[in-house]
């Protein structure tokens, strides 16, 4: 694919509008056609054979098309791996990833800050399958060291963590896992490609809920797992004998996601840093979560490792009631109010219950999760401002004596 040789030594951003295209191969059209397919079919026994050798997942629709080539090659480069693979969600590249890797009896190290739908995978089918699963803390790499047996077969990271934020030292765990000969597997969904090279830090297989940043516009589901050359059988047989393929419109949009994908995560970058540090001088926040802000615990290593931030974000409120948490959510006029993120849209959650096996952060009120959007910055602050503020101004005096008013820290604790 000409595109992809003459590509090789140009900048990121100029390989983004280059990458998994190939015009000449389709009457220069400047985009990937969508192929739709199941069969293939050949002219003769002859060429159907010699297809069979060269490429035995050329030959059926469920190995992918030209179409998914494309956007896996393109990620692949980016996330600088040996090859990718398409899931229909970021969740199902993750857990494939792990089922490529783990067998009967093995031991898997999960990283306690990892998003919940992993956790409640890693718990119900891992289990299940006699896979032993155990969590250590995002913030201690010894913890790690000291948690690893013989049986320990993977590692499984996400950082930083897109619940709670906290950053990993990814070359001392990496480094650590090889000594145990495990696989690091690593959900790199948060710093897109662009701002975090995971194979450069040791991990062996890296995942993008490409539903988030790539595909950009919350209008798709999809994922793509990319392996180092050593975990790419694992990795491979896993999609394919699952039978897990992306579907052709939603694998298009990815693409086309990809071309926009460095302007979009600049915009997010400032976006979410901006209302972060507005955010840190209101009254009724207690605490920002945000590895790109100075005094953030994670912040020197961000700072060492990643060479960008997205827009996802928490905020640590200081002890409210759920009278005061719901005014905060129901003023909001810029945030929708629901999960997901990477979209051109802000949103706002909160997060809760917050499962851990270990408490690690010490949470006096709710904690939410932003994501800012690709609005005007100056807008997205006024309006948290005047919903914390209206939430703010309702004290426990001025509430109706049959409202709930025990702070929602406490409830999420009775609950
Ligand atoms: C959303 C998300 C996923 C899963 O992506 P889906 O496409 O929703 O399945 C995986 N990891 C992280 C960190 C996510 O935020």
């Amino acid at each position: 694919m000409k595109y992809l040789e003459d590509s090789k030594g140009l900048d990121i951003e100029t390989r983004l509008s280059r990458l998994g295209r190939a015009p000449a191969e389709h009457s220069g059209m400047v985009n990937m056609p969508v192929y739709r397919g199941s069969t293939i079919v050949s002219e003769t026994l002859e060429d159907y054979e010699s297809r069979r050798q060269s490429d035995p997942t050329a030959n059926y629709g469920r190995f992918g098309s030209p179409l998914s080539r494309a956007l896996e090659l393109a990620v692949c480069e980016l996330e600088g791996g040996y090859r990718s693979l398409l899931f229909p969600s970021g969740l199902s590249a993750c857990t494939h990833s792990l089922l490529g890797v783990l067998r009967a009896g093995d031991h898997v190290l999960i990283s306690d800050g990892v998003y919940t739908p992993l956790r409640t995978f890693a718990d119900e089918v891992l289990s299940r399958l006699q896979i032993t699963v155990q969590y250590f803390s995002p913030t201690q790499p010894a913890e790690l060291a000291a948690k690893i047996t013989q049986k320990t077969r993977a590692i499984y990271l996400e950082s930083p963590s897109s619940l709670t934020f906290e950053v990993q030292n990814v070359p001392a765990l990496t480094a650590t896992a090889r000594r145990a000969d495990a696989l690091v597997v690593m959900d790199n969904t948060w710093a897109t490609p662009l701002y975090f090279k995971p194979f450069a830090h040791g991990v062996d297989i890296s995942i993008q809920a490409a539903t988030k940043y790539i595909v950009g516009h919350s209008d798709a589901l999809l994922g793509v797992a990319t392996a180092n050359e050593s975990a790419w059988s694992a990795l491979r047989s896993s999609a394919h004998d699952f039978g897990e393929i992306a579907g052709p419109d939603d694998i298009y949009l990815a693409l086309r996601g990809l071309r926009t994908l460095a302007v979009r995560m600049k915009r997010h970058w400032d976006n979410g840093l901006k209302l972060a540090q507005s955010l840190q001088s209101h009254p009724a926040v207690d605490n920002i979560l945000h590895p790109a802000c100075p005094g953030d615990p994670g912040h020197a290593l961000w700072k060492r490792d990643f060479s960008g931030a997205s827009g996802l974000f928490g905020v640590a409120l200081k002890p409210m009631s759920q009278l005061q948490l719901s005014t905060f959510f129901n003023r909001l006029r810029l945030f929708g109010i629901g999960w997901s993120w990477g979209g051109y849209e802000s949103l706002v959650m909160h997060v809760d219950p917050l499962k851990r096996a270990e408490p690690s952060l010490a949470l006096a009120g709710p904690l939410i999760r932003v994501h800012a959007g690709l609005e005007d910055a100056s807008d997205l602050i006024a309006d948290m401002y005047q919903a914390l503020d209206a939430a703010w101004e309702i004290t426990s005096s001025r509430l109706d004596p049959d409202n709930d008013d025990a702070p929602v820290a406490e409830l999420s604790k009775r609950a």
